[in-house]
């Protein structure tokens, strides 16, 4: 029978997208899910178990239950905004559930861990394009939480019994090409979705936070990365893992570098809607410049992005949002 790999996160946005391409390469994903954020419709591709990480007893008896060939963990609260406000919810979140996660591993034999990372642990790089030296300094506690449990990976690992890829995502965006899986947030405060909602009039305007910075255009520049390449990047840490791979640490981006208004000039130039602006101040947090140097991933795990063209993520999310984009 297929072998199951145990999906902490996988009701979210990248998780399922995760699940749904793992059962395409003959994988059975068992998501693990407390639905604080996750959709159950997004469950789709194998069985559910309604739980959180913290629950330790909880993980572990479905580690016994199913017994996973690895875990890769999605579980985790990820507003930037909201880390500032209430660090509580992300200490206990992100860094003692990836320990309880992790000690659930660990008594129940699991010794593969997938974990979502983030580009937010560099906070403002010195130095373009990022790379995993790269100083982690981040400058959230949504970051910080995030290098803790890289630490705790690391930690754990170099004691043995456990072998990990923490995958430091950029900016995932997009949706499932065949049309299964959106993106969706609540509240959406992500920028490609954010244009689409305010191209198909769902909200008044996209709030452009800054277009005084030093870039190009003014607005600030990212690494957009289609979920569907993130995928892939997991089965690939999967199998490389499998493959006897040793732990490390990979960017996931595109090595490219994207501003505000080139996003916002293809949601126009493909929907035919224009999208209605307002300029407000700089978002507290936010550094200007974020791209990836992706050598790494390609080099270790053979990964290349194939979706994440600006022109693909504005398709593949479009009609989620009621919008035809054309081809
Ligand atoms: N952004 C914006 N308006 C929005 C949402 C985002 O101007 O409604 C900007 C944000 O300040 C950042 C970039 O778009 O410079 C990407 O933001 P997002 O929240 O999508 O991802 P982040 O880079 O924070 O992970």
């Amino acid at each position: 029978s297929a072998a199951r790999i145990l999906v902490a996160g996988g009701a979210g946005y990248i998780g399922s997208h995760t699940a749904k391409l793992l059962a395409k390469r003959g994988f059975e994903p068992v998501v693990y899910d407390n639905l604080s954020t996750g959709n159950r419709s997004a469950v789709r591709w194998g069985p559910f178990v309604h739980g959180d990480i913290l629950d330790t007893a909880h993980f572990a008896r479905t580690i016994g239950r199913h017994k996973p060939l690895a875990v890769i963990h999605f579980a985790a609260s990820a507003y930037v905004g909201e880390s500032v406000e209430d660090p509580a919810k992300y200490y206990r979140n992100n860094v003692s559930g990836t320990q309880s996660l992790l000690d659930a591993c660990l008594a129940g034999g699991v010794d593969k861990i997938i974990f979502s990372s983030s580009c937010a642990t560099y906070g403002v790089p010195a130095l373009l394009p990022i790379r995993e030296e790269t100083p982690q300094r981040p400058i959230n506690p949504y970051g910080r939480t995030k290098l803790i449990a890289e630490h705790m990976l690391h930690d754990y690992a170099a004691a043995g019994g456990l072998r990990y890829v923490a995958l430091r995502y950029f900016n995932a965006c997009g949706a499932d090409p065949e049309g299964e899986l959106g993106e969706w947030h609540d509240p959406e405060t992500h920028l490609v979705p954010r244009a689409l909602l305010a191209a198909a009039g769902g909200i008044p305007c996209l709030d452009i936070f800054g277009d005084d910075y030093e870039t190009e255009d003014g607005t600030c520049v990212r690494d957009y990365i289609h979920v569907t390449d993130l995928a892939r990047a997991h089965i690939m840490a999967l199998e490389y893992l499998v493959g006897g791979g040793r732990s490390l640490a990979l960017n996931l981006g595109t090595g490219r570098g994207s501003s505000i208004r080139e996003v916002l000039d293809t949601v126009n130039r493909l929907t035919g809607r224009a999208v209605p602006i307002r300029i407000n101040p700089r978002r507290a947090g936010d550094p200007p410049i974020l791209y990836a140097d992706p050598g790494l991933a390609r080099k270790t795990l053979g990964f290349q992005p194939e979706y994440s063209d600006l022109d693909t993520i504005v398709r593949t999310a479009a009609p989620f949002f009621g919008l035809e984009a054309r081809p």
